[in-house]
């Protein structure tokens, strides 16, 4: 993995949507968080375990599996 791409924390909702893109049960602020990103995402392969961090795509703060997810800024 290139030293310049930045490594986030981001919900199951999110990971998928990276992998995977779009579908019928993508949350809203998933979908408003990746057009945010500084960046293009890439789904990562690492379990980040339980945790009531907020996910760093869609800024949700709700307790859940945190996963790796790349971002390599514009
Ligand atoms: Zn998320």
């Amino acid at each position: 993995m290139s030293e310049s791409f930045i490594a986030l924390s981001v919900c199951e909702d999110c990971l998928l949507f990276i992998a995977n893109g779009i579908d019928d049960s993508t949350p809203q602020e998933t979908v408003s968080g990746a057009e945010n990103a500084a960046g293009w995402l890439m789904a990562g392969s690492e379990d980040l375990g339980f945790s009531w961090s907020h996910c760093e795509v869609c800024q949700r703060r709700l307790g859940g599996q945190r996963h790796r997810a790349w971002l390599d800024p514009h």
